[in-house]
């Protein structure tokens, strides 16, 4: 019934073991032994991807897989995306791979700003209590900030043309910005419902993946 599943390469399998450091990836646990758990289910992805492995010992795995536990696929990712801080690792030797690095860093601080700028501007908005300076001082800074975001997006994707990343890119600049085009179109006050949305945690499982997709590209 169900297609042969693969064993991981061992060259694949040695990546995912010194990721983590042949320790469970689990900051907190660090145990020995360790085993390869998909995050997204294999039954799901059907390939062992290096993005989707993790290094974990047998009961954090058996935690993660059991459907009642307390560890996620998005924690999982987030301990993925921890053991990946910004690889700079010979970077230096190769050619244009200082560029793919700005770029994302560039991408990084300006939607660090855009977003709260957003949020604080949306909240202002939903207040009977906001003065109209104080809500026009605040749309005048968001729409700064997005412009600083809206060039660093299409910088990032000028830099990493065709490539997953990019395309990532594109769906979150895109689901924050629809967000964002909400706030600025509504009439005032903004209803609450639209002004609480936490749009940070909302991409934080994309975001997670952007930075595996961009380490993976820089320390290959
Ligand atoms: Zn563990």
């Amino acid at each position: 019934m169900s297609a042969k599943r693969p064993k991981v390469p061992s060259e694949l399998r040695r990546r995912v073991l010194i990721e983590a450091g042949h320790r469970c990836a689990i900051p907190t646990c660090k145990t020995t032994p360790v085993e390869i758990a998909h995050i997204v289910p294999w039954s799901k992805v059907r390939k062992h991807e290096f993005k989707n492995l993790i290094a974990l010992c047998p009961t954090c795995h058996a935690r993660f897989d059991d459907p009642r536990g307390s560890i996620d696929r998005k924690a999982m990712r987030q301990y993925k995306a921890n053991l990946n801080p910004l690889l700079s690792v010979s970077l230096r030797s190769r050619e244009g791979q200082v560029d793919l690095l700005v770029a994302y860093q560039e991408l990084r601080v300006t939607f660090a700003e855009w977003i709260p700028a957003e949020a604080q501007y949306a909240a202002a908005k939903s207040r009977r209590s906001s003065r109209v300076k104080e809500v026009a001082d605040l749309r005048s800074l968001a729409i700064d900030k997005f412009s600083w975001a809206l060039c660093a997006a299409l910088d990032f994707q000028s830099a990493w043309k065709g490539s997953e990343a990019s395309c990532l890119v594109g769906e979150i600049l895109y689901h924050v910005g629809e967000w964002a085009d909400e706030v600025h179109d509504a009439s005032f006050p903004l209803s609450k419902e639209i002004a609480r949305r936490d749009i940070a945690e909302e991409i934080s499982e994309a975001s997670a993946e952007l930075h595996l997709l961009v380490c993976e590209e820089l320390s290959m």
